[in-house]
């Protein structure tokens, strides 16, 4: 069932669903911009984190 295919698909989801501040998979990710006006995505458990360091949500 998850051969290689799987493991690609977990790759590209588990990569761009990644939170920038926990680093691990984000549910219900929110977009911010990081100091270099990067778009990252944040948990919502790492969201009142991201407030406190001044990132800006979109
Ligand atoms: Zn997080």
């Amino acid at each position: 069932m998850f051969g290689k295919g799987g493991f690609l698909f977990q790759w590209i989801f588990g990569n761009r669903n990644k939170c920038f501040i926990c680093n691990k998979k984000a549910y219900q990710p929110q977009m911010y911009l990081d100091d270099q006006g990067n778009r990252v995505r944040v948990c919502y458990k790492c969201v009142p984190y991201a407030e406190r360091r001044a990132l800006r949500k979109l």
